[in-house]
C-alpha cells in the first residue's frame, strides 16, 4: 500500500511530459514486476500514422528505453504492423493475449481521445485486483496529463502556449542534437541537427475580423492551427503565442530544410479554403536557434524577418540570417523584444 502511494506521489509530482511516461512505466514495473512494460503513442500524419515508443522497461533494465523523439517517421512501425495494439486503440478497450507469457494492452486516453497504448507482458494473466489497480494508475496519469495540457496549451487552438515555449526553447538551445543519418550517409557521423524558429503572422487579419466578425476570425485561427500541425512533423513543436501570431520550433539539419518546410506551410495556407473568408495568407520569418540563445532574442530575430516580409509584399518566408548576409538588416536586437505587430 505504502509503495502504491509513493508511486502515485511521484507520478502526480511531475511537470514534464517526457518524464511522465518514464515514470508511468517505472511505476507499473515496481507494482506488477512484469517482463516488460511500454508506452506506445500514435504519431505522424493522418493516414500514415506510426507507433512511437515513449518509454519501455524490461525486468532488469536500469533505465527506460525510448524511440528518439526526432525519429524519422518512416523508420517507425506502422499502426497495422502491430495489429493487437491497433485493436486496443480502435476499440478503446483492453486487449489480453492470454498465454505464457501474457500480453495485456490498455488504451492510453487523453482528454482528446485515445492517443496510444500501454503494453504489459507478464508470466500469467493479471489477477482482477491488479488490473483494477493498473486502470486506476492510468486514470491518475490521464488526469496529470490533462493538468499539464491545461497549463501548457492555448484554449482556442489546443496548440502549446508561450509559457511552454520558453522551457522547450532552453532545452533546444542548450543541448546539441544529433539526427539519425540519411541512408547512404556515413552513419558514424550523423548530421548535426539544429533548431529553427519560425514566427507566423496572418496577413491583414484585422480585415477578416472587420468583415466577418470575431467568431469567424477565431475559426480561421483554429483552422490555421490545424494546417500548421498537419504541415510540420510530429517532433516539431507548434505554438500559439497569442493573437494571430504562431511559432514553430523546427528540428532540421539545414537552413534549406527549414526554409522548405516553412514554404510548404505557407503554400498550404494559401491553398486552403476557409469557410466564408475563403483565402488568407501568412508572412513568416525564421532564424536559427543559437547556443546560449534566449527565447526573446530568437523570437525578436524571427519577428524582424516577419516585419521585413510584411514590408515587401507579405505572403512570403524570410530568413533573418539571409537578410543580414545580404545587408538588408542588422544583426542587432534594437527593439527590446517588443511585439512589432
Ligand atoms: P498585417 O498583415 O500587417 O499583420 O495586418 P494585420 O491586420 O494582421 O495586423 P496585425 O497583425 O497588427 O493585427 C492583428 C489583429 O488580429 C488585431 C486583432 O483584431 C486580431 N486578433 C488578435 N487576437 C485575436 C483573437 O484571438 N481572435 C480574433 N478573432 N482576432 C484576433
Ligand atoms: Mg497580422
Ligand atoms: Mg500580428
Amino acid at each position: 500500500m505504502a509503495e502504491i502511494v509513493d508511486q502515485l506521489a511521484d507520478l502526480t509530482g511531475l511537470r514534464d511530459r517526457d518524464t511522465l511516461d518514464v515514470s508511468l512505466v517505472s511505476s507499473i514495473r515496481d507494482l506488477l514486476h512484469p517482463h516488460t512494460v511500454a508506452v506506445h503513442r500514435v504519431v505522424g500524419d493522418a493516414g500514415d500514422e506510426r507507433w512511437l515508443t515513449r518509454a519501455a522497461l524490461g525486468a532488469n533494465d536500469v533505465a527506460a528505453r525510448a524511440d528518439s523523439a526526432w525519429a524519422d517517421p518512416q523508420a517507425l512501425p506502422m499502426l497495422t504492423d502491430r495489429p493487437e495494439r491497433l485493436g486496443c486503440l480502435q476499440a478503446a478497450a483492453e486487449v489480453e493475449l492470454a498465454g505464457n507469457p501474457t500480453t495485456l494492452l490498455l488504451p492510453l486516453a487523453s482528454d482528446t481521445g485515445v492517443v496510444g497504448v500501454v503494453e504489459i507482458v507478464t508470466d500469467q494473466p493479471l489477477a482482477q485486483d491488479l488490473k483494477r489497480l493498473l486502470i486506476g494508475v492510468l486514470r491518475i496519469y490521464r488526469n496529470v496529463q490533462g493538468l499539464l495540457d491545461y497549463s501548457e496549451r492555448d484554449t482556442l487552438t489546443g496548440l502549446l502556449n508561450r509559457k511552454s515555449f520558453d522551457e522547450t526553447f532552453y532545452k533546444a538551445s542548450g543541448v546539441p542534437l544529433e539526427l539519425p543519418a540519411d541512408p547512404g550517409q556515413d552513419r558514424r557521423h550523423p548530421a548535426p541537427a539544429h533548431y529553427w524558429l519560425g514566427v507566423v503572422d496572418i496577413d491583414h487579419f484585422k480585415q477578416v475580423n472587420d468583415r466577418f466578425g470575431h467568431l469567424i476570425g477565431d475559426e480561421v485561427l483554429l483552422l490555421l492551427s490545424r494546417v500548421m500541425r498537419s504541415c510540420f512533423r510530429f517532433y516539431d513543436q507548434v505554438y500559439r503565442f497569442g493573437g494571430e501570431e504562431f511559432v514553430v520550433l523546427l528540428r532540421c539539419t539545414s537552413q534549406d530544410d527549414a526554409l522548405a518546410a516553412l514554404e510548404r506551410f505557407r503554400e498550404a495556407v494559401r491553398g486552403y479554403l476557409f469557410p466564408q473568408v475563403e483565402h488568407i495568407t501568412v508572412s513568416v520569418g525564421f532564424t536559427d536557434v543559437r547556443p546560449g540563445d534566449t527565447p526573446n532574442a530568437a523570437v525578436e530575430r524571427a519577428d524582424k524577418a516577419v516585419y521585413f516580409a510584411k514590408n515587401h509584399g507579405r505572403d512570403q518566408v524570410r530568413c533573418h540570417a539571409v537578410l543580414v548576409r545580404d545587408g538588408l538588416m542588422e544583426d542587432q536586437a534594437k527593439d527590446g523584444g517588443i511585439d512589432l505587430f
